[in-house]
């Protein structure tokens, strides 16, 4: 179970992956996040010691455990976000909310709200909600 504050980061790490930047640092995290080196650190310690990380030349990757607990937080926020943005919540506040909430909710129950909204295949803001393998 990871904290807002580990989810937050690995999310970042996430997106830069995705851009293509597929090893970061604390410096490039702490530019990109607008914090503090040592905080950026920090938090990169934790995520390695809790296996979403690995280490190769003092840079920091994506284990593949990693990866799918990003996908599976995104797909959350997504979905939360579809769903409070349905029942009329602007999509500020209604991705605002899901942020704060992404990580309460248990798999399952995301699958349900998934299968309640009609398996939306994107968000409101039109961003695709990534498939989670098992
Ligand atoms: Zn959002």
């Amino acid at each position: 179970m990871l904290t807002v504050q580990e989810s937050r980061y690995l999310l970042e790490i996430y997106e830069s992956y995705m851009e293509g930047v597929s090893s970061v640092g604390p410096q490039y995290l702490a530019l990109r996040m607008n914090v503090k080196r040592p905080s950026a650190y920090e938090v990169l310690q934790k995520l390695l010691r809790k296996g979403m990380l690995k280490k190769k030349h003092g840079k920091y990757m994506l284990t593949s455990e990693g990866m799918n607990c990003a996908r599976r937080i995104i797909r959350s926020h997504r979905i939360i976000e579809t769903m409070l943005y349905r029942a009329g919540i602007e999509l500020d506040k209604a991705c605002e909310y899901a942020t704060r909430i992404q990580n309460e909710f248990e798999e399952d129950a995301v699958e349900k709200i998934c299968k309640y909204l009609g398996n939306p295949k994107t968000c409101p803001h039109g961003k695709p909600i990534p498939e989670v393998e098992g």
